[in-house]
């Protein structure tokens, strides 16, 4: 029996493990949550510094998020989007005016479907049958595993083995308006960027990049997309992280998922209403996109974080956190916005790469994930305390002293 066999169905008797192999064998399997504390099998305590991939924003099993769920799931759990449910229109109303208000939204399952709704809708919005389809992306983003997105996203070591790849993506250096502006010519329909590329090593873009490329795509009439499936609600000290770089103006679309639902899978794709109108009925849809219990519990996950304030919150920890890690040895560089962090460490020194690292702390019970060969990523809940800040301190100074 393999290791992944081994952690996940000891006892399933089987000679295979019955998941496809697309995740290396996990090492610990979780069965219960409660704020940013995790615990495994055995009852053995960790404190989840990653958020299952920046998504349980509010920490695991927030009561107020799992009283609604629970009343949801004995009301009324799934009516097709045939007919209305009462959450999906408040639950965009709140979403947009978090987003400046005049714009539509569409529910998704998840960000890759997010970013489709985007991608799409791009296309219809820019003409796509006149020629007019291309959508420019950076090197080293990340938007999706749909094949659509898989060639969105700036990783070419990704596309080799699913050729051939829907066509319409062109790339662009990161931050590099030179090499984006070559890319923008009539048959451009979008720009579609992260702020901070989360996957791709939390690299943080510039304010002169971003207005710039606002600008460009005014000048001639492209849409700009902002995927803040990572980034987005409060996770960077703003709402949205493009707030830190467009210097007071938005983008036409941005996409949102992980903590939207704080674990409940639901995604969302936003756009100015005069660009949504080029969406007709029949255009796009999704079986169980906001469907009432994903858009329940998206909707009391906005309500806390508005009453928390948790971009404050992730702003003031963000900077603790920042402060009190670039202090510890062995630690070159600290990158990143709020509580989206990349620790970059001296591997050289310490003698080993960050995947041991991360797996030290995993074994002194701390979840985070190494994001580059040198680099450990750090994505908390936005509630974490002072206390589960020092106990996260004194971990990471255990193992890199
Ligand atoms: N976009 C960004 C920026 C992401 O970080 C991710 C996932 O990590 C996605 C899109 C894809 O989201 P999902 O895994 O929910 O499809």
């Amino acid at each position: 029996m393999s290791a992944h066999s081994d952690a996940m169905f000891a006892s399933a008797a089987l000679d295979r493990c019955p998941l496809m192999p697309t995740y290396a064998a996990p090492t610990v399997q979780f069965v219960r949550g409660e704020g940013s504390w995790l615990f495994d099998v055995a009852g053995k305590r960790y404190l989840d510094l990653l958020s299952g991939l920046a998504v349980t924003s509010l920490g695991h099993a927030h009561p107020e998020v799992a009283a609604v769920i629970a009343e949801q799931a004995s009301t009324l759990l799934h009516v097709s989007n045939l007919f209305g449910n009462e959450h999906q229109g408040p639950l965009a109303s709140t979403i947009d005016e978090l987003l400046g208000g005049g714009g539509q939204v569409f529910f998704s399952n998840s960000g890759a479907e997010a970013n489709e709704c985007a991608i799409k809708l791009a296309r219809k919005h820019a003409g796509a049958s006149m020629g007019r389809f291309n959508v420019v992306c950076a090197y080293g983003s990340f938007h999706g595993r749909t094949l659509a997105t898989l060639h969105a996203t700036g990783q070419p070591t990704k596309w080799e083995a699913f050729q051939p790849l829907p066509e319409g993506f062109r790339h662009a250096a990161w931050c590099d308006l030179v090499d984006l502006e070559r890319q923008l010519d009539d048959t451009v329909a979008a720009v579609l960027l992260e702020v901070v590329q989360g996957e791709g090593g939390v690299n943080v873009a510039t304010t002169e990049y971003f207005t710039e490329v606002r600008r460009l795509c005014d000048e001639r009439s492209i849409l700009l997309m902002v995927d803040e499936v990572q980034t987005g609600l409060g996770r960077t000290g703003e709402w949205f992280a493009f707030q830190h770089v467009l210097d007071g103006a938005r983008p036409d679309v941005v996409t949102l998922a992980k903590a939207l639902g704080n674990g409940t899978p639901i995604g969302a794709c936003w756009a100015r209403a005069d660009v949504a109108a080029a969406f007709e009925p029949g255009d796009h849809g999704s079986t169980y996109g906001g469907q009432p219990l994903a858009a329940a519990a998206a909707r009391s996950v906005l309500s806390v974080m508005q009453r928390e304030n948790v971009p404050e919150r992730a702003r003031v920890a963000g900077m603790v956190i920042s402060e009190r890690v670039i202090a510890l040895p062995h630690v070159r560089d600290v990158r990143g916005l709020g509580l989206l962090l990349a620790v970059e460490l001296d591997t050289e020194a310490l003698g080993r790469d960050a995947r041991a690292i991360n797996a030290e702390l995993l074994d002194l019970g701390v979840v985070a994930n190494a994001i580059t060969p040198t680099a450990i990523r750090l994505a908390p809940s936005l509630l974490i305390s002072e206390g589960e800040i020092d106990h996260a301190i004194t971990i990471l100074a255990e193992v890199l002293t």
